[in-house]
């Protein structure tokens, strides 16, 4: 496997940093997670533009253009020889002193192209179980949940809080206890025919793939969606429930904290969206050639 790291291809097992990188030392940079399928990589236009958005809400400067980058993420795929892959593009601060300020740090790019399967097969079919966890979501008044930063913590510690008590994922709240997203997919409810997702205001990341479902909910499906404020109580009272993320794809969810969700089948407007996506996924995107 061959590693994009500041310009050059690298085996995996050359593939390395300093230990003075700000991004190690102080979780001090910016990430995405993309995929290929089949040749074309989903929204690479719409992912880069959030990483230039969390680096320049972080005063980080990236040494190369977004067309550049293209090209590398492209590049990253074709010496790899991967059609599907999941990509994670990384921009640290840099190696620099031990102090806290970036002075002096001059930033690194890093493209890993691998494989990843997030959940098991099974839980896209009979849906999955999750729980609300203790750790909150960082206020937006400290940080901006759209920064994709590289310090993710709080997600790792609900993530692991979840896995303790037997489910894959966490439904993690904002300080005044509404229901935001998952420690690393966004959150979605039908509710009477009308999708329910918690907005950007309440701490949820704008995800690629929830932009993608409530285009084709609202385009295709002709739905009602709708960004709101959403409870424990409205998740447990859905007649669906399903998280999306670039990894995770569109998974249902049967339980929330041992609430068996409606029936305790996935949805049917969930298994649509789901039919949906895969055709937008396998007929769009920037192609690898
Ligand atoms: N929320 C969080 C906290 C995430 O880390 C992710 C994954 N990037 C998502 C939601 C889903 O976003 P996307 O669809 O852009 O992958």
């Amino acid at each position: 496997m061959k590693i994009y790291l500041d310009g050059i291809f690298v085996e995996k097992e050359d593939a390395k940093i300093s230990v003075f990188d700000h991004g190690l030392l102080y979780g001090d940079g910016v990430f995405e997670g993309i995929r290929a399928y089949n040749g074309r990589i989903f929204r690479l236009k719409e992912h880069l533009e959030r990483l230039w958005s969390s680096a320049k809400a972080i005063n980080l400067t990236i040494s190369i253009g977004q067309k550049e980058m293209e090209k590398a993420v492209i590049k990253t795929l074709i010496v790899n020889k991967f059609l599907d892959a999941y990509i994670r593009l990384i921009v640290t601060r840099g190696s620099g002193s031990l102090g806290l300020s970036p002075k002096g740090c001059v930033p690194s790019i890093i493209i890993i192209a691998d494989h990843i399967s997030l959940y098991p097969e099974e839980s896209y079919d009979k849906g999955m179980e999750v729980v609300t966890v203790s750790t909150r979501k960082i206020r937006q008044d400290s940080l901006s949940p759209n920064i994709k930063s590289l310090n993710y913590l709080n997600n790792v510690l609900a993530r692991m809080q979840a896995i303790k008590s037997g489910a894959m994922e966490a439904v993690m709240l904002n300080a005044e206890g509404y229901v935001v997203e998952c420690s690393g997919d966004n959150i979605f409810l039908v509710k009477k025919g009308i999708l329910y997702t918690p907005s950007s205001t309440d701490g949820a990341l704008i995800g690629i793939t929830r932009d993608a479902v409530m285009e084709i909910a609202r385009n295709k499906l002709k739905l009602t969606v709708k960004e709101e404020r959403i409870s424990t109580y409205d998740v447990y009272t859905a007649a669906e429930c399903f998280l999306t993320g670039t990894a995770a794809e569109i998974i249902p969810v049967i339980a929330v904290d041992s609430r068996q969700i409606a029936d305790g089948k996935p949805g049917n407007i969930t298994l649509e969206l789901m039919k949906e996506f895969k055709n937008l996924t396998r007929s769009t995107g920037t192609p690898i050639k």
